[in-house]
């Protein structure tokens, strides 16, 4: 039986091994087995790595992974668009899997909140075939159902770049909502950040407030468009920052405000950065950072509303790629991926992940 080679978290806290797992000798119907190409390290490995979601172990982690197709299984001969599919295509895959049947499915249409949900690079103990369900690893398979698409002529790197933080930003915002003509705050400037600041420009921002750092973070926010960027390196304290973001939009505030930190303190802060009637969208806190205070007293004085989304559904990752091809010049993706590792330093890899001294980091298995 051949083997192939994965970077595995054994344990909450634990360094990286590699471990070797037999290949599936065959693939379902509908199923898929593709050779790992790049797989980008999201924050929210991080979190999971920190234990701040409860998921089995041993896993291997990646849930943002780009890979050519090696075996397809009977009856899989088109991608999530209808685009006919072919042994040897690089795609990329939405991460989740849906029920499609349960109450939050179908009778509430939450389906990012389906009862059965689970995500590769996630939800799966590894020492169970068919093992490969992560994108630390050499090959990943993909169980029939899941949404695949076909790349064409996106770049690994635009795609890996955005990675699972374009289709986040996409669905909170469609959530939110934005009108033409908003002053948007955005807190935090990493890739959820960025991703944010492209949905709301292209959705009609006209001035555009980015808080975060470190310095390089904010250049490529620049890049990307941003009126002003606010360093917290420099502009310490939470209430210089609420200072800043008043003067710079008029002495009212954000129309909209979108948290893309998870760390819980900001949200308080970013309450207090909103005009009255706007609204606050928190999207960063996919891991579980814990409780904070906050003085209900502002949401019912500024009469805000508050928004939450949960990662994102098959069609925002197809909402993505569009945007990346349609909107890929402005907004240079690619340029997001700084630090390449192959998978043997997979731990290394995250680890300058969690110490956000890379834009992003990718596995190049
Ligand atoms: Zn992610
Ligand atoms: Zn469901």
């Amino acid at each position: 039986m051949e083997k192939a080679k994965a970077a595995v978290m054994p344990d909450f806290h634990r360094p990286l091994e590699i471990r070797q797992y037999p290949l599936p000798e065959e693939i379902e119907p509908g199923a898929a087995l593709v050779e790992v190409e790049m797989a980008g390290i999201c924050g929210t490995d991080v979190h999971l790595w920190k234990g701040q979601l409860p998921i089995p172990r041993p896993v291997i982690l990646g849930h943002e992974t780009v890979g050519r197709i090696v075996k397809l299984g009977e009856g899989l001969n088109a991608d999530w668009t209808g685009a006919p599919l072919r042994e040897g295509d690089r795609v990329g895959w939405y991460a989740g899997r849906l029920c499609g049947r349960c109450y939050y499915c179908v009778n509430k249409r939450q389906p990012t909140r389906c009862l059965k949900r689970t995500a590769y690079g996630i939800s799966y103990n590894c020492d169970l075939p068919p093992h490969f369900l992560g994108g630390y690893a050499e090959y990943h398979y993909l169980h029939p159902g899941s949404a695949i698409f076909k790349l064409d002529d996106l770049t690994t790197e635009t795609v890996i770049g955005a990675g699972c933080a374009l289709n986040t930003a996409i669905h909170g915002i469609e959530r939110m909502g934005i009108d033409w003509g908003d002053t948007v705050v955005i807190q935090g400037s990493g890739p959820v950040g960025l991703s944010a600041l492209a949905v709301a420009k292209t959705a009609g921002a006209f001035l555009t407030i980015v808080i975060g750092g470190p310095a390089h973070r904010l250049e490529l926010a620049k890049t990307f468009g941003a009126d002003h960027t606010i360093n917290i390196e420099e502009v310490t304290e939470a209430a210089d920052r609420i200072e800043q973001v008043k003067r710079l939009s008029g002495g009212y505030g954000a129309d909209a405000v979108i948290e893309c930190v998870g760390m819980p303190t900001v949200v308080s802060e970013g309450f207090e950065m909103c005009r009255d009637g706007g609204k606050y969208l928190v999207l960063g806190h996919y891991g579980d950072a814990g409780a904070t205070a906050l003085n209900p007293h502002i949401i019912t004085r500024k009469q805000l509303t508050v928004h939450g989304a949960w990662a994102s559904e098959p069609r925002h990752m197809a909402m993505g790629l569009e945007f990346l091809r349609k909107h890929g010049r402005r907004f240079p993706f690619a340029q997001l991926v700084s630090h390449r590792f192959p998978l043997d330093r997979a731990f290394e890899a995250l680890q300058t992940t969690a110490r956000w001294a890379a834009r992003k980091s990718v596995l190049v298995p």
